[in-house]
């Protein structure tokens, strides 16, 4: 959350920073702000509201000089307001600083600093480590070397949080120095000129050449070039990597929104999921990346899946498959939770975390929680060089493509598929025969295809989603496979059109949520033709019998369900352990398609953005 961009070179930095800001949009938008520095001196521009309000105010007063920084917010201490915008300046108003992540013992250092005079004119957390800075940057002599670097390390030692930071300082008018601490950093660098991001999406269109910098960082840029130091090391260690997607990746094009875009992505998602990790020949799934040999792979006797929202309702299909073809037992949690519970692990235990954006604040703790106490964990992440990819012990890339609507869908589907081929590998090395793989195989190839079939009754989902788009509540029943789809299903329900969805398993009805059941409450229910279909229909009929609204998710065919159900999505036929990647889908085109009816913000919405790098 929040989305930093910060530029040195010879060119205006002014539209560099902006046209950033709206790559990194998606990661906060509620109010946004950039500070230049030139010959004059340092001009600071804020303003409440999306990038374009300060677009628009960028044009009424550019500001000119080829050093700045900036920043998109997503608020944690402070209203959304041009007063609590980055960036925040210091006491003389000479060093300005943008910052995403959450200063904890912000309380204690602001009232040291008030009775040292300081004054503040904000909310936020942040504003007292730009105080800090500078306070440390004025007490240091004015020929020290390296002075504006030397000033960020010793107020960085006195903070207790985590930080992704950029700094410009009118007195040391051609240096930016950028740290990070649990928040994501990236240095772009180009031909001339240097870049700091907090994603590689707001940089890829001048440059393929990246630092991914880690935890301690400090990175100090000026005319010449940059260097790397490190708050706990002597000398940090950097590598140069190449950026592994292109500008146009990251584009909307015909769509109307990413969100959309995303979605009709799938095939093409899931393709590359599964490509060159299945062996015809073994009749099982090679996943390199896991950095683990057979016998160590042998030795696992339970699995571990800890992640956040979209993430662990994947994880929670992901149970289901390995249990069922692999029969290891598998436990999923909540990453905040995990990471602070005692939770017993034992050495034959494999822990997976799961973070699209490789970033996410709760599920880098958990990773770091079950690392300290000696297991190994394994990642699922997008986002290549990503922060939990780094620090894993192994792990398996999506290859989605960047993800930009805030609502995630491509990494659903990609990360229960990753789920299907785990399963399938584990499963090899236990009960299943080359036969059964080579079944396995069979079916996981044809996702693609059938993720096609599902897209292509976009129109019909869109009639019905207009048709209860005026809903109040909206309730999602699944069994088995279905359970964590349904899930899935309500989350996005609520995060793109507000109304109030809940994913159950189908037999809870009647233990309590039957009494939300009125003719104004439709249930969506997730029930293919599988083996839980009898009970599915029981329900189901408990439902119309109070007048419950029914949009049935049903195998092609499936007369018995369109007898019953008010309006039924198709799903093409396809055994019970891949459709849960296919049953999805339709789920995300009614949330989509429901938020259109409602005029929401699809890509953008409220109180919410991705990549939550705050706790
Ligand atoms: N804590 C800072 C603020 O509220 C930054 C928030 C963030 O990184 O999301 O302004």
């Amino acid at each position: 959350m929040c989305g930093i961009v910060a530029y040195l070179g010879e060119k205006e930095a002014q539209p560099l920073l902006l046209e950033g800001l709206r790559r990194l949009e998606y990661r906060g938008y509620d109010s946004s702000g950039m500070a230049v520095l030139n010959g004059g001196g340092l001009h600071v521009l804020k303003k409440v509201g999306r990038i374009q309000a300060l677009a628009a105010a960028a044009e009424i007063t550019p500001l000119h000089g080829s050093l700045g920084i900036s920043h998109t917010r997503w608020a944690t201490h402070g209203e959304p307001s041009d007063r609590n915008a980055h960036p925040h300046v210091d006491a003389t108003g000479k060093l300005a600083l943008v910052h995403n992540g959450v200063i904890e013992n912000y309380a204690s250092l602001k009232k040291r600093l008030i009775t040292e005079g300081h004054t503040f004119t904000s909310d936020t957390d942040t504003e007292v480590l730009a105080h800090l800075i500078g306070d440390h940057f004025q007490k240091l002599p004015a020929n020290t070397p390296s002075r504006l670097e030397r000033a960020v390390m010793a107020a960085l030692r006195e903070v207790q949080g985590t930080y992704g930071i950029a700094v410009i300082h009118q007195d040391e008018p051609g240096v930016l120095v950028g740290a990070r601490r649990g928040s994501p950093l990236v240095l772009g660098i180009g031909v001339g000129e240097h870049f700091l991001a907090s994603d590689v999406s707001a940089v890829v269109a001048y440059t393929q050449k990246a630092v991914y910098l880690n935890d301690y960082d400090i990175v100090t840029i000026d005319r010449n070039g940059f260097r790397v130091s490190s708050l706990t090391k002597q000398s940090a260690g950097f590598e140069i990597s190449a950026i592994d997607f292109h500008q146009a990746d990251a584009d909307k094009g015909e769509f109307p929104h990413y969100m959309l875009k995303e979605i009709f992505e799938q095939p093409q998602a899931i393709q590359n999921a599964i490509r060159g990790r299945l062996s015809h020949e073994d009749s099982t799934a090679v996943l390199g990346g896991l950095n683990m040999d057979a016998k160590e792979l042998r030795g696992i006797d339970r699995i571990l899946v800890t992640a956040c929202g979209t993430a662990l309702h994947a994880g929670i299909v992901g149970e289901h498959l390995i249990e069922s073809i692999a029969q290891i037992p598998v436990e999923t949690d909540f990453a905040s939770e995990f990471r602070y519970r005692n939770c017993p692990i034992d050495r034959r235990t494999l822990v997976f975390v799961v973070s699209q954006s490789g970033e996410t604040a709760d599920t880098l703790g958990a990773l770091r929680e079950a690392r300290r106490k000696g297991f190994r964990v394994l990642g699922i992440c997008n986002n290549v060089g990503s922060t939990i990819a780094r620090e894993s012990d192994g792990g398996v890339y999506m290859h989605a493509g960047p993800e930009i609507g805030v609502a995630a869908t491509k990494s659903f589907t990609s990360q229960v598929t990753i789920f299907a081929l785990l399963a399938l590998l584990f499963g090899r090395m236990r009960y299943l025969s080359a036969s059964q793989g080579r079944e396995i195989i069979e079916n996981i190839e044809k996702l693609p295809t059938l993720i096609g079939q599902v897209l292509s009754q976009s129109e019909r989902i869109k009639a019905i989603a207009n048709k209860y788009a005026k809903s109040s509540s909206m309730l999602y029943f699944g069994r088995l496979y279905q359970y964590g789809v349904a899930l899935e299903g309500a989350l996005k329900m609520k995060e793109i059109t507000y109304i109030h969805a809940e994913g159950y398993p189908a037999a809870e009805l009647k233990h309590g949520i039957i009494a939300l059941i009125d003719k104004n409450t439709p249930s969506v229910f997730i029930c293919p033709q599988d083996s839980v279909h009898d009970k599915n229909m029981s329900t189901i009929q408990e439902i119309k019998a109070r007048k419950g609204p029914i949009i049935a998710l049903a195998t092609e065919g499936d007369t018995s369900v369109e007898a019953i159900a008010d309006d039924v999505i198709w799903l093409p036929k396809a055994v019970d352990y891949i459709m849960p990647v296919i049953s999805s889908i339709p789920l995300q085109l009614l949330s989509y398609y429901t938020a259109v009816a409602l005029n929401r913000d699809v890509d953008k919405p409220r109180n919410l953005a991705k990549s939550v790098t705050v706790e």
